[in-house]
C-alpha cells in the first residue's frame, strides 16, 4: 500500500538550486525558474506532503533551514 502522505515531493533544482513541488509519481519535471528539466529519482525528494498546501510548507521549512 503506498502511503497518501507521499502524494508529492519536494525537490531541489539541479541548475539554480530553488526548491520546486512535483508529483511523486512524475519522472520529470521542469524548473519553473530556470526551465531545466529534473530528472526525479526516488531520492530526489527532500521532503513528502499529501497535498499540495502541505508541500508548500515544506518547501518554506526547507528554506528556512529547520529541516
Ligand atoms: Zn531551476
Amino acid at each position: 500500500m503506498v502511503s497518501s502522505s507521499r502524494k508529492y515531493g519536494v525537490f531541489r533544482c539541479k541548475a539554480c538550486g530553488r526548491l520546486n513541488l512535483a508529483k511523486t509519481g512524475q519522472k520529470f519535471k521542469t524548473c519553473p525558474y530556470c526551465g531545466v528539466k529534473n530528472r526525479l529519482s526516488g531520492r530526489a525528494f527532500l521532503a513528502y506532503a499529501s497535498t499540495p498546501n502541505e508541500a508548500l510548507k515544506a518547501v518554506k521549512k526547507l528554506k528556512a533551514g529547520k529541516a
